[in-house]
């Protein structure tokens, strides 16, 4: 199937006020091109130097998600270009964006990512530092907290998936019932489903998917 044809079955697939972000890491800006002429313009990408050779060089009204690993060294090749930062895994990144936004006198969305796989290697924030950031919000004038990233167990059961999952659902409704009056304005996204799992994250009202390989082919 062509990139465009997979762009084009999916936007059919997703109910409308679903963002589909398009996977592209580790594919060239030849196939970003594609997706962009059927359409598509929010993308992602999960390394920083290759983020920003194709933030700079493909269109400017394309809207760019990272959602990979991020080091506090690399927040300049990463946040003059990230429309959106969807992997904020740890307080001490969480800090030096801030820091870094407010020194540059931007204001960065960002989602909190919260480890809900079973593997030991997934990064990301558990429940009880969620809750604590969400609660301590209004100290971070540089972040937009918009919501909560997930990625659940890599498996075919589909059960272990739906409770992963489950637990990012959970959590975000729980924060809304117990922090009103403390939660950044416009709190609630939630992006979870990959290639694998999207129709599962759809069926638990995910209002982002992430989704790479379905559209642009295996990584090589
Ligand atoms: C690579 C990646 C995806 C897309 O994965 P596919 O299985 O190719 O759809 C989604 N989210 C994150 C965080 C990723 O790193």
């Amino acid at each position: 199937m062509s990139i465009g044809t997979a762009i084009g079955e999916l936007k059919k697939e997703l109910p409308p006020e679903v963002v589909l972000v398009a996977v592209s890491k580790f594919h060239p800006a030849e196939a970003i091109m594609e997706a962009y002429d059927a359409g598509q313009r929010v993308f992602g990408e999960s390394r920083p130097q290759e983020f920003r050779q194709k933030a700079e060089s493909l269109p400017d009204d394309i809207v760019w998600h990272f959602i990979g690993h991020l080091q506090t060294n690399k927040l300049k090749m990463v946040l003059p270009y990230a429309d959106m930062v969807e992997s904020v895994d740890s307080l001490h990144l969480l800090e030096a964006i801030d820091g870094w936004c407010r020194e540059d006198g931007k204001v960065q969305d960002i989602l909190l990512e919260m480890h809900i796989a079973s593997e030991e290697t997934k990064q990301g924030f558990s429940r009880d530092e969620i809750l604590q950031v969400l609660r301590s919000s209004s100290s971070f004038s540089g972040v937009r907290i918009l919501g909560l990233m997930g990625m659940a167990t890599f498996t075919d059961d589909e059960s272990v998936i739906r409770s992963d999952f489950a637990r990012l659902v959970s959590l975000r409704d729980e924060a809304k019932r117990t922090l009103s009056g403390l939660l950044p304005e416009k709190f609630g996204l939630l992006s979870f489903g990959m290639t694998h799992d999207y129709r599962i994250a759809l069926s638990m009202g995910a209002d982002i998917v992430r989704i790479g390989t379905l559209i642009f082919g295996e990584r090589s």
